[in-house]
Formats: structure tokens, C-alpha cells, sequence
């Protein structure tokens, strides 16, 4: 049996696994992708602290990857497909078999929201994207949208007129909230167009994206525009599947914890994107996965004690 197993390798999971292996636990990590989860989706974080001239979000993951594997963190490239978090022993399931450990830390993260249109899923890959940074490319000298008016949308838009021809912006409300830096930059870019208060009605095209069709919310006008790839970023939803009917979760499915990231169970922590938090960001996912491990740690030693007398 196992010490700590940690469920997701983004940020706030690599930073449990630094602190729980430094702090001299056994702990395994489990991820099924690679490590970084979303942070390594983004071409630039300017907001991480330490990195004056920012930082490239998958460096970043690496960095975070060696240092914990330099303490001793084991991490292993497998979906979770099954938690049984019940006192005392929890149990981890992937295709590989079942791993027991005293404790678990729950850091699966986000993933983005999907606009529900028709046939968006058979369009991923074929012109639709929830992730510019990953796709961009794709799209050089081409005429593009991003969906959206957040500023993960900004960001992508920004990122987007580096490739493509043209960038058109389109947001349902009239005005964006967020960050004014990026709000000025993108309104000073030449080739970003903003749309306001137009929403997308249909995705259009045969097997691949050729345009899509939107509407605009105050005149009901409809508008088609011809392009290559349509980018969507509308947020983000937790992804919490594997606790439902477990654990305590809000309304939008977040995970909820105390301020010690402690779960309404006995050994059970979450940290990151994945718990009901007011700021989803990189530098709050580890400094939960480090309350998170060291929650752990002050569990273990209890129960050391416990057995000890
Ligand atoms: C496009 C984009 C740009 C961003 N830009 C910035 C920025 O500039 N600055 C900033 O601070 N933040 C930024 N963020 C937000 C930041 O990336 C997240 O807040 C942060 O990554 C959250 O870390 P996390 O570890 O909680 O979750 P995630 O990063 O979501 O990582 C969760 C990990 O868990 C894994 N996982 C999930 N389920 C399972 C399972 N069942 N089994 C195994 N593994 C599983 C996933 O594969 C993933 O790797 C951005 C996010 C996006 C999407």
C-alpha cells in the first residue's frame, strides 16, 4: 500500500507530488495524458511568478515534472478509471489494476465547455478547436474565429492573428470583461475583427469546417462567414465524473474542500482547477496541491500514531 496517490498531473497535482515525495511519503501519480494538464496548452504564462520574461506553458509542466520526479515522485501514464475513496484504504483503478493507498489527492482539473451545436464533436479535428495554442498553426495565411469574450478567448485571438489571415472575434455580449491589456491589444490588432453580441448558431461545412452561421442577438440578423477553423472558448467545466455519488460537489461540479483542501472524507484532498475556488489559475493550483500534500502528510502521521499506541 501506497502513501498518497494523486489523481492528475497538472500543476496543482505536480505540486502535491514535490511536496508529498519531499516530505517523504510514497506517492504515485497518475496521469493519462502528459504532465502540465492545461497549462501546457498555452503557448505563454505571463503570470507565474519567478519568470520575468514569462514562460512557455509546456516547459513550465516539464520543469514542474523534473523537479518532483527529483524527490522521488513515481508518476504513471494512466487514466484513473475507477476511486473507491471509502475510510480507511482507498482504492485506485486504471486498465493496469488496482493500487491501495492511505490517502488520495483529487487534482483531475478542467476541461474546456463545448457550445453544444450540431455536429461539433464530428467537426474536432476538422477545423474545430478548443485549444489555439495546439492548432494554431494549422491555420496559417487562413481565415479563422474564436468564440468567446473571456480572456482565454482574447488570448487566443491574440495568439491566432500571428498564423492566420484574418481572426474574427465573436462575443454575445457588447463589451468584454477581464483583463484591459488584452481588450486593447486585441482591439489594436489589424487583423482581428470582434463581432459583438453575435452568437453562433450552426456550424457549417461536409466533413470539415467550411464557415459557420451566427446571429445577431438585438436584430435576429443572420450572418454567415466563410472560414477554415472556428476555435471555441466559452470557460471550462471541472472534470469530477470519478467522485460523483462520493463526494460533496457545488451546482457546476466542483469539488468541495475547507481551506486545508481537506474533503468532507477522512484522507481525501483536492487542489486545483478542480475544486470550488474563486481563482483557477496556475499559481493557485500549486499552492493548493502543496496545502493539499502537506493536509496528507499531517493524515499519515496521525495515523502512524494511532497504530503506534
Ligand atoms: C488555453 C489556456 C490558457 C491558460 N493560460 C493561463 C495563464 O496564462 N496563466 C495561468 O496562471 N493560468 C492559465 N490557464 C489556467 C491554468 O492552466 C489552470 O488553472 C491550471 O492548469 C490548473 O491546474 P490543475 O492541475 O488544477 O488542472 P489541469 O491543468 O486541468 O490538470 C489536470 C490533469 O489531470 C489529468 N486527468 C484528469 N482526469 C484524469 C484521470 N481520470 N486520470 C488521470 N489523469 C487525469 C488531465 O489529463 C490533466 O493533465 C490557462 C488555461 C488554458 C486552458
Amino acid at each position: 500500500m501506497i502513501d498518497i496517490a494523486i489523481i492528475g498531473g497538472g500543476p496543482a497535482g505536480l505540486a502535491a507530488g514535490l511536496y508529498a515525495a519531499r516530505g517523504g511519503a510514497s506517492t504515485v501519480l497518475f496521469e493519462e495524458v502528459f504532465v502540465g494538464g492545461q497549462a501546457a496548452k498555452t503557448p505563454r504564462i505571463d503570470n507565474y511568478p519567478g519568470f520575468t520574461d514569462g514562460i512557455e506553458g509546456s516547459e513550465l509542466g516539464i520543469r514542474m515534472h523534473d523537479q518532483a520526479v527529483r524527490f522521488g515522485l513515481d508518476i504513471r501514464y494512466e487514466p484513473v478509471d475507477g476511486l473507491d475513496l471509502a475510510y480507511p484504504t482507498k482504492s485506485v483503478q486504471t486498465a493496469h489494476g488496482c493500487v491501495l493507498s492511505k490517502t488520495v489527492i483529487l487534482s483531475m482539473g478542467a476541461s474546456p465547455k463545448k457550445l453544444n451545436l450540431k455536429n461539433e464533436d464530428s467537426f474536432v479535428g476538422a477545423g474545430l478547436s478548443y485549444c489555439a495554442s495546439c492548432d494554431g498553426a494549422f491555420f496559417r495565411n487562413k481565415e479563422v474565429c474564436v468564440i468567446g469574450g473571456g480572456d482565454t478567448a482574447l488570448q487566443d485571438a491574440l495568439y491566432l492573428a500571428r498564423f492566420a489571415k484574418k481572426v474574427y472575434l465573436i462575443h454575445r455580449r457588447n463589451e468584454f470583461r477581464g483583463c484591459k491589456l488584452l481588450q486593447s491589444s486585441v482591439l489594436a490588432e489589424n487583423n482581428i475583427e470582434v463581432l459583438w453580441s453575435h452568437v453562433a448558431t450552426e456550424l457549417l461545412g461536409e466533413g470539415a469546417i467550411e464557415g459557420i452561421r451566427l446571429r445577431h442577438i438585438e436584430s435576429n440578423t443572420i450572418k454567415e462567414l466563410v472560414l477554415s477553423g472556428v476555435f471555441i472558448a466559452v470557460g471550462i467545466e471541472p472534470r469530477t465524473d470519478l467522485v460523483r455519488g462520493q463526494l460533496q460537489l457545488s451546482t457546476e461540479g466542483y469539488i468541495k474542500t475547507d481551506e486545508a483542501m481537506r474533503t468532507a472524507l477522512a484522507g481525501v484532498y483536492a487542489a486545483g482547477d478542480a475544486r470550488e475556488t474563486p481563482l483557477r489559475q496556475v499559481v493557485t493550483a500549486v499552492s493548493d496541491g502543496a496545502v493539499a500534500a502537506t493536509s496528507a502528510l499531517e493524515y499519515l502521521s496521525t495515523l502512524k500514531q494511532a497504530a503506534s499506541n
